[in-house]
């Protein structure tokens, strides 16, 4: 069982990992790595499509206008941000917004499990198709699954599922905003109810152990080598300083 401390701190790990990830060709056209932010033990995830253009600069998700809406959907189911962790399926903006491409889904999707993994949500709302699709592994669409919570498995992790529209089909069909609003009253009775049942931990085969080869004759040589953990003084010294997205992460 690993603490809430610990899952936080591999979490941290993951998005330096992803920070710097030029794994598809979305790494050559963003700004920055938009990976996630809120909870780090939140109950509640929500699981956008991708960064815009402020999120593509601010490196947070959900900073726009349709952010704003999902902060007052938020508000009257009783919620906030602080409560929640945001993330999108892509970490990186596709240039002028186009759809997501399957390769760059597929590329990014062990982040996404990652974070579902670590942070232990008992419910993802999924926002619009993208995250709906990906998330239940399934191409029916979110007008014919909207506010229908199941259960599925992610990675190791079994959690309630409810797709929802994307907040940003509000802005443009104002109408939608009632249908939004219906599907979110159901986020409290779903967040009370008991975590699903989880799937059995995998059990790891041990591994024998392996004799060490035995070390080479070391060579009459003044210089000395540095070891792995002990980088040299001088590359410790040119570290760079953290930049202004040290802080994207926003764990509360
Ligand atoms: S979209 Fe995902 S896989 Fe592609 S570069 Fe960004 S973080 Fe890496």
């Amino acid at each position: 069982m690993t603490s809430a401390v610990e899952r936080r701190e591999q979490l941290k790990e993951v998005w330096q990992e992803a920070r710097t990830c030029t794994k598809c060709p979305l790494s050559e056209t963003r700004q920055t790595v938009v990976f996630g932010a809120g909870n780090a033990d939140a109950d509640l995830m929500f699981v956008g499509e991708a960064p815009g253009a402020n999120e593509d600069r601010g490196g947070l998700p959900f900073i726009g206008q349709a952010g704003r809406l999902l902060d007052r959907l938020l508000e009257e189911v009783g919620l906030e941000r602080g409560d929640v962790f945001i993330a999108n399926v892509l970490k990186c903006r596709p240039p002028n917004n186009r759809d997501p491409r399957p390769t760059e889904i597929e590329t990014c999707r062990d982040y996404l499990h990652r974070q579902v993994e670590l942070i232990e949500p008992k419910v993802i709302c999924t926002l619009g198709n993208f995250s709906t699709k990906l998330l239940r592994d399934d191409p029916t669409g979110i007008s014919k699954v909207h506010g229908n919570p199941e259960v599925v498995v992610l990675g190791r992790r079994a959690v309630t599922i409810l797709p929802i529209y994307h907040p940003a089909a509000a802005l443009y069909t104002p109408s939608m905003l009632d249908t939004l609003r219906a599907d979110f009253a159901q986020l409290p009775d779903l967040l009370a109810a008991p975590l699903p049942p989880q799937p059995a931990p995998e059990v790891f085969e041990p591994v024998p152990e392996v004799e060490p080869e035995p070390e080479p004759e070391a060579e009459d040589s003044p210089e000395v080598a540095h070891t792995p953990e002990e980088p040299p003084a001088a590359a410790a010294a040119e570290e760079p300083e953290p930049d202004v997205h040290q802080d994207q992460l926003g764990l509360f």
